[in-house]
């Protein structure tokens, strides 16, 4: 299945709507902060997953969308605006993302809860 449109929502939200009419959200921080490029996945090499230190700083930029192309009819490239363009979101993994939130959001509040009693 493809995505019938791609846009950013109030600058805080990627949102997707599938051919057939479903649709999801993903947070820009998320998205970036999930970017699967080799620079900021690590790489595997031989078995082994080296994966690169937190990046000490942060800027508003990185979290803004300057671009989004197409790649091949499977992915779309991101271009933050600070420069970083090396992220590809294949349609699979964008849904692998959402499903990702989701969990983690509902594993969050119930540890809450637990914690409580
Ligand atoms: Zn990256």
């Amino acid at each position: 299945m493809n995505p019938k449109s791609i846009r950013v929502k109030e600058k805080k939200n990627l949102e997707i709507i599938w051919e057939d009419g479903s649709n999801f959200l993903l947070p820009l921080k998320y998205l970036r902060d999930q970017c699967p490029c080799a620079t900021c996945k690590g790489e595997t090499v031989l078995l082994k997953t080296y994966r690169p230190p937190a990046k000490a700083i942060i800027t508003p930029e990185m979290y803004i969308i300057k671009n989004i192309e197409t790649v091949g009819g499977y992915a779309i490239q991101i271009a933050w605006a600070d420069g970083h363009n090396t992220g590809i979101y294949s349609w699979d993994y964008l849904i692998q993302l959402n499903e990702g939130q989701n969990v983690e959001d509902g594993q969050g509040k119930e540890q809450n809860y637990n914690d409580l009693l």
